[in-house]
């Protein structure tokens, strides 16, 4: 026998390969100096006299000054809302109204990619994501009521439908397009006209939008959009001729609202936050499960009112798990927005890292174990690392407040009805993702989720069709699918 050849050191099977960058161009996007608020069809000046500077906020740099709508703007725009209801709206047949849904649709889809890029500037979110997730599917919510606008007595059977009148729509700053979307398709759809309060901190896709509107030709007033902060908000929900509200955004304003409207006969739907549970099986389809969770917490830099925030692993799957998430945490590209292969992008504002901050804080103070994975965080604008907690107890506050940023906490469980007791151990119900080889545990586990919507073998998935919305302090009301129409309609039986 001839001695053994001494083996080579082994090779990496994968090298490290450096990504070159991959900008996408900021060409597209025109920003013009100011923008005034659109109101009647047209942009104009605010009568408040004020004006606000919006930022990038991977960079601080600004990028144009916004009108803040005052009392007096609110009402200018609420008259119009009013006035394009009565004398060209209500009474269209829903044939032609689908029509000029049919146009948005196909004018976001002309323009996306100057949506998408101006999206990713003003709110920081990967452009893969505005491209390949915000874009699409605003487009795609658009179609979808288009295709109900004449239809809504089969959406209805034995009643007749007739639309309430103006709703004052005020939406969040995570995504910005995408709940314009979600808010205007409806209501249209069902004959309602609309004044829209986008977030202070991303209002340009918002504004962007009303030139779409403009393109399509929708009769002036039709829709509405009030730029400004909380206050402007405030005064268009209290505006005593808004016949609906509509409101997306965090459980403390949802609370608010609540009570201003209540003694009106304003109609109310509220969407707020999220603290859901993504739940793995020892029998899980591991790597599968990984990418689940990595999409459930890190996607939109985990600005998601559904994200999976608190993972929860049975014992025997834990260990595993953790060495697989730690691993993959180190392969997100944390860095500038406009990069196609960027993963996490930009905290949407100072304000929302330093709560953040604070809460991760909290979750070491204690006595949570923090993981971050290393990585270099930009100089300038607002950054933080993805990070897991482990060693979590359901009374941190880490595991029952909602951080809404990129941070998990982990925690185990035994038996699936200890996961159905942590998973319903939150004031919020708005999402829960499940993660098990047998169909039968889903459909066992799904029953008993208190949450509006349950994801298996999958998470963060929308679709226009489906409905959205949440149990106990995560709101009620639902946006998608039929279920959306009924908000903005009054429902009388045939008679
Ligand atoms: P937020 O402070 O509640 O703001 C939401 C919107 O309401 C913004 O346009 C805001 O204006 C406006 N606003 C603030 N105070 C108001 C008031 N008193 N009356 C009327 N409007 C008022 O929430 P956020 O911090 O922007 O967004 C994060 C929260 O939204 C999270 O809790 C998240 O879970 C929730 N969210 C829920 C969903 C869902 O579908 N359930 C979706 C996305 C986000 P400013 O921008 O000037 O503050
Ligand atoms: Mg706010």
């Amino acid at each position: 026998m001839t001695d053994l050849e001494p083996v080579a050191p082994a090779q990496p099977v994968m090298p490290a390969w450096e990504y070159a960058a991959a900008p996408e161009s900021k060409d597209i996007v025109r920003l013009q100096d100011r923008y005034g608020l659109f109101i009647g069809g047209e942009f104009v000046e605010p009568k408040s006299g004020r004006w606000f500077p919006t930022i990038d906020p991977s960079n601080e740099t600004v990028l144009a000054e916004v009108a803040e709508a005052g009392e007096e703007d609110v009402d200018v725009a609420v008259t119009a809302a009013r006035s394009a209801y009565v004398t060209a709206w209500r009474d269209l047949p829903g044939s032609e109204r689908a029509k000029y849904l049919y146009r948005i649709a196909r004018a976001l889809q002309e323009r996306a990619r100057e949506f998408a890029v101006l999206e990713s500037m003003n709110g920081g979110k990967p452009i893969k994501e505005s491209r390949d997730v915000d874009l699409p599917l605003a487009a795609a919510h658009f179609f979808y009521y288009a295709g109900w606008a004449d239809k809504l007595e089969y959406a209805f059977p034995a009643m007749k439908p007739t639309p309430l009148g103006v709703a004052g729509q005020v939406i969040p700053w995570n995504f910005p397009l995408l709940m314009a979307a979600w808010k205007l398709a409806p209501a249209l759809a069902s004959g309602n006209t609309a004044v829209l309060k986008p977030a202070e901190t991303t209002p340009l896709t918002a504004l962007l939008l009303g030139e779409v509107i403009q393109q399509a030709e929708l009769p002036p007033g039709v829709v509405n959009i009030l730029t400004g902060a909380g206050a402007t908000g405030a005064s268009l929900v209290g505006h005593p001729d808004v016949d609906k509200v509509a409101f997306t955004g965090s459980t403390e304003v949802g609370k608010q609202i609540r009570r201003a409207v209540a003694g009106t006969s304003k109609h109310l739907t509220l969407e707020l936050g999220g603290k859901a549970a993504n739940i793995v099986f020892e029998d899980a389809p591991i790597d599968q499960a990984v990418e689940g969770v990595v999409n459930g917490i890190f996607f939109n830099q985990g600005h998601v009112c559904c994200a999976g925030s608190r993972l929860l692993v049975q014992e025997p799957a834990f260990e595993q798990l953790l060495d697989k998430l730690k691993v993959r945490l180190g392969t997100l590209r944390v860095g500038d927005p406009l990069d196609k292969n960027t993963d996490v992008g930009a905290i949407n504002s100072r304000a929302q890292l330093e709560k953040i901050g604070e809460l991760v804080a909290s979750g070491v103070e204690e006595g949570a174990v923090i993981y971050q994975p290393p990585c270099d965080l930009p100089e300038r604008g607002f950054w933080f690392a993805p990070t897991l907690f482990t060693g979590v107890s359901q009374s941190h506050r880490i595991a029952r407040e909602e951080i809404f940023g990129p941070v998990l906490s982990i925690l185990t469980f035994r038996t699936p009805e200890e996961a159905v007791e942590k998973a319903n151990n939150t004031p919020y119900g708005l999402s829960a993702g499940i993660w098990t080889e047998k169909g039968s545990r889903i459909l066992w586990m799904a029953r008993r989720m208190r949450a509006g919507v349950v994801w298996a073998n999958t998470f963060n998935r929308f679709d226009p069709t489906s409905p959205f919305g949440g149990y106990k302090e995560s709101g009620f009301g639902r946006e998608g699918g039929r279920h959306g129409l009924e908000p903005y309609v009054r429902l009388e039986p045939v008679s």
